[in-house]
């Protein structure tokens, strides 16, 4: 196997494009590593991206942040003025992990793992986020909903790198929050995880939001209706109500030793409600 640790984004691109066998990206290792040593993953050649600055580094860009795929989730949760403006991604990073995974775990990793439980996902999915992706057809942006398509299957061609997420600028009395399930209290795979993004207006009334759910399907799902429910109220009971019922609604989820089926899609409502309520919240402190 050949390790290749370029500073530069093109010659990563150039070295996973003209790989003859099974080539991959390392960020942290902390998911591609296990698979490596269980025989899941065996990459010929692997490409180390934690040398690049583009992929390293949290900056400002047009009101919001833009943040390098191989940040480490420590890194992130250490930067005050991005977990100010993103509690709820924060919420979702922290929980990756021990606080030696997140030394080393990046939120491009979790993203380009693709399991349907990473924690970062929904969170990101609600707040909006954007990924920037290079590959040798050029630069292309990308929703993270339209990154994981199934379990350890992701949209990106061969030889395509994800380089940085895009957080937009955050309008004013905005706030997030993300919760999972698990069945113990920490260091676990979500059996349900919920992140909810929105927005109030002067008089307390919801009116933008956002919710996906994790764990509940084949990757993290974007719920529409969940958000619907919540726009135009004060999350009265009513409308909580109505969340809860539109994201159970969306789950299809597996039955396996964590959770049966018909617990996820009744915990899915449950984490909905309670993460709804936490980023209103947030929202209604800065009126
Ligand atoms: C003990 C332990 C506990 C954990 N707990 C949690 C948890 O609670 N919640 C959770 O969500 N996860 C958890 N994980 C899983 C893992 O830590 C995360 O998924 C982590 O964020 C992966 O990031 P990484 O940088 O280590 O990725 P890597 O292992 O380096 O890469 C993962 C995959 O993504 C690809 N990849 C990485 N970066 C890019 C990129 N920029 N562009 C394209 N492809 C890329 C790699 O080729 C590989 O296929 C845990 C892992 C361990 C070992």
């Amino acid at each position: 196997m050949r390790y290749e640790a370029p500073k530069v984004l093109a010659a990563a691109v150039a070295m996973l494009a003209g790989a003859n066998g099974r080539a991959g990206v390392l960020a942290g290792g902390t998911d591609l590593l296990i698979q490596m040593r269980s025989g899941r993953a065996q990459p010929e050649l692997l490409v180390d991206v934690k040398g690049i600055a583009e992929m390293t580094s949290i900056v400002a860009e047009n009101g919001g942040f833009r943040f390098g795929a191989a940040v480490s989730c420590m890194e992130l949760v250490e930067h005050e003025a991005f977990a100010k403006a993103w509690p709820g991604v924060i919420d979702a990073v922290k929980l990756v992990g021990s606080v030696q995974v997140r030394g080393r775990a990046s939120v491009g990793g979790n993203v380009c793992n693709a399991s349907p439980a990473a924690d970062s996902v929904p969170a990101l999915i609600a707040a909006g986020a954007t990924v920037s992706i290079v590959g040798p057809s050029g630069r292309r942006e990308a929703r993270v909903e339209e990154i994981g398509v199934g379990p350890g299957k992701t949209s990106l061609a061969r030889g395509e790198i994800v380089v940085s997420f895009l957080l937009p600028r955050r309008a004013p009395h905005s706030g997030d929050a993300y919760l999972r399930f698990i069945p113990r209290t920490e260091m676990d795979i979500a059996v349900v995880g919920a992140g909810v993004n929105l927005t109030l207006d002067e008089a307390g009334v919801c009116c933008e939001a956002r919710v996906s759910l994790g764990a509940v399907a084949e990757r993290a799902l974007l719920v529409p209706q969940a958000a619907v429910a919540l726009i135009g109220t004060r999350l009265e009971a009513a409308a909580l109500k109505r969340l809860a019922a539109a994201a159970s609604a969306a789950c299809r989820p597996i039955d396996d030793k964590r959770g049966t089926r018909e617990f996820r899609i009744k915990v899915a409502g449950v984490m909905a409600r309670r993460a709804a309520e936490i980023a209103f919240e947030r929202a209604r402190r800065q009126i």
